[in-house]
């Protein structure tokens, strides 16, 4: 087996900014990995690892992880057992390991002649898959315009976490005064009550779905249970589930889980962590970082999986290197996929 890895760094159409980074002015640009593996065999899948600040995984340390894998060790054939040997090589570097597992899918599927959806036994319904589009922490004349450009879209994602969320949501609500939103804090509000407070206040400016993550994942599981009980509004945890092993955490002081390939090591880990979630009662969703249509179509795969999707960062780009599945009016559809099997993506 060959493994070929390279970064790429993604242009962002509109500079984005979330609750972790607002010291800064935001950012245009973002790195990713891409990956490819080839074997003896000419079998070959790609793959891509997202960058993350938030799990102290930027390009370099992705880089870094990739560079100390005997590919000898890696194969089409043996997927569980390669994720194994990747353990070993190092614990954690979920986001190397995403981009490793997504071309050993991709090239294993292939060669099987089946979409990575059939080989989960998932399928994939044409027309039921919507996903939302993202709105970064902005100042309201912006949030305006983004939400305006944004009309096609069904359902919004507001960051929030800034000292201006009140406004920005009043900003969103004159463009949109009905449209289904959802909110994420990014565990920007460091106390219950401050959290409730929020909370309480976007349920009565009305139609939010959900809000994502309201507090920090380093709060005590008392806190958050207690924000469970009395928010008005379901609260999902993201930087709080990574694994199928975060259950306890997640079915303590949730009620839905948002699922990402960089935090689950890949489509393998996080078919298991969605599976784990909806047998003890929560809802699921994916979301995702700023990426191509690489990781956008692997995660695409498991929306039968799902009770909302948030699937856009490869919208937010404009310079995708990939084609995969699309998102027109915001519906997920592999109906113009431009491969038939395996991941479904080929390069532009
Ligand atoms: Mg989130």
């Amino acid at each position: 087996m060959k493994l070929q890895f390279g970064r790429f760094d993604l242009t962002l159409t509109r500079t984005w900014r979330i609750a972790s980074g607002l010291s800064g002015a935001g950012t245009n640009t973002y790195g990713v990995v891409l990956v490819e593996l080839s074997d003896a065999q000419a079998r070959s899948g790609v793959g891509e690892a997202a960058s993350t600040t938030r799990y102290a995984q930027p390009v370099e340390v992705i880089e870094a992880f990739l560079r100390e894998v005997d590919a000898s060790r890696l194969s089409f054939d043996d997927i569980a057992g390669s994720m194994k040997y990747l353990d070993t090589v190092a614990a954690g570097n979920d986001a190397a390991k995403c981009g490793i597992n997504i071309a050993l899918l991709d090239g294993a599927t292939k060669a099987a002649k089946v979409p990575i959806y059939d080989h989960f036994k998932l399928g994939f319904t044409e027309g039921k898959h919507v996903t939302s589009f993202s709105i970064g922490i902005d100042t309201p004349d912006v949030i305006r315009e983004k939400v305006r450009e944004a009309g096609h879209y069904p359902v919004l994602k507001l960051k929030v976490g800034s000292p201006d969320d009140r406004a920005n949501f009043t900003a969103l609500r004159e463009a949109a005064p009905t449209k289904p939103v959802r909110v994420d804090a990014n565990e920007a509000w460091t106390t219950k009550e401050e959290a409730l407070r929020n909370i309480e206040w976007l349920h009565a400016h009305g139609n939010i779905q959900f809000i994502e993550q309201p507090m920090p994942a380093t709060s005590s599981r008392a806190d958050m249970a207690w924000l469970k009980e009395r928010s008005p509004l379901l609260l999902f945890a993201d930087e709080s589930y990574h694994h199928a092993s975060d259950i306890e955490v997640a079915a303590e002081c949730f009620h839905g889980v948002n699922v990402k390939l960089v935090k689950t090591g890949g489509i393998s880990g996080a078919y298991e962590a969605l599976q784990t979630a909806r047998q003890r009662g929560l809802k699921t969703m994916i979301g995702c970082m700023i990426e191509t249509s690489v990781l956008i179509s692997a995660a695409a795969h498991l929306a039968e999986l799902t009770d909302h999707l948030d699937i856009d960062g490869n919208i937010l780009i404009n310079n995708d290197p990939y084609v995969g599945c699309t998102a027109e009016n915001g519906i997920i559809s592999f109906a113009t996929a431009p491969e038939k099997f395996g991941l479904r993506v080929k390069a532009r």
